[in-house]
């Protein structure tokens, strides 16, 4: 399987390192990274693992497991980033509606490990429905990890 994150190897040589905590990510933008694969793999403890300290008392693992498991996590785009911040567009699905978030996160290091601490929203936008008998939009984004190339979504993405 090649890694959500779009890196284009394949998953075990990559984010699931990180979310198995085999190997610490050296940058921001290496966790950034993992954390898009966990949703798109659907760990939401390792995504609620690497918020920071402060921001995992706000945050509901029950609620971040649902948000991921009913979003089919398409692609991600990594637009910049920099020693603490990362500004990535994630593309997914939900409720048969195509939708792009467009984020600049940041950072920090705790304990000798980059944590995520917030982001701020750039886009979140429905880009269009889906149709089950469509051409599965993950044809269109180059970093797509899931392509089956000229499927319709009700035999790729779709759940
Ligand atoms: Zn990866
Ligand atoms: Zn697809």
């Amino acid at each position: 399987m090649l890694c959500p994150c779009g890196s284009s190897l394949s998953f075990n040589a990559c984010c699931q390192l990180y979310i198995t905590q085999q190997v610490l990510a050296k940058t921001p933008e290496l966790l950034m990274r993992s954390r898009f694969s966990a949703y798109a793999t659907k760990n939401g403890q390792y995504i609620f693992e690497t918020y920071g300290t402060a921001q995992r008392l706000k945050q509901s693992i029950n609620e971040i497991q649902s948000w991921a498991d009913e979003c089919s996590w398409i692609a991600l785009t990594i637009h910049h980033s920099d020693e603490t911040t990362v500004e990535f567009s994630a593309y997914y699905i939900v409720d048969n509606t195509l939708c792009e978030l467009r984020e600049k996160s940041n950072f920090t290091m705790e304990q000798n490990q980059w944590r995520y601490i917030d982001g701020q929203i750039i886009v979140h936008n429905e880009i269009r429905k889906v149709n089950r008998n469509d051409l599965c939009p993950c044809n269109n984004y180059p970093t797509a990890w899931s392509v089956k190339k000229g499927k319709k979504f009700k035999h790729c993405c779709a759940k």
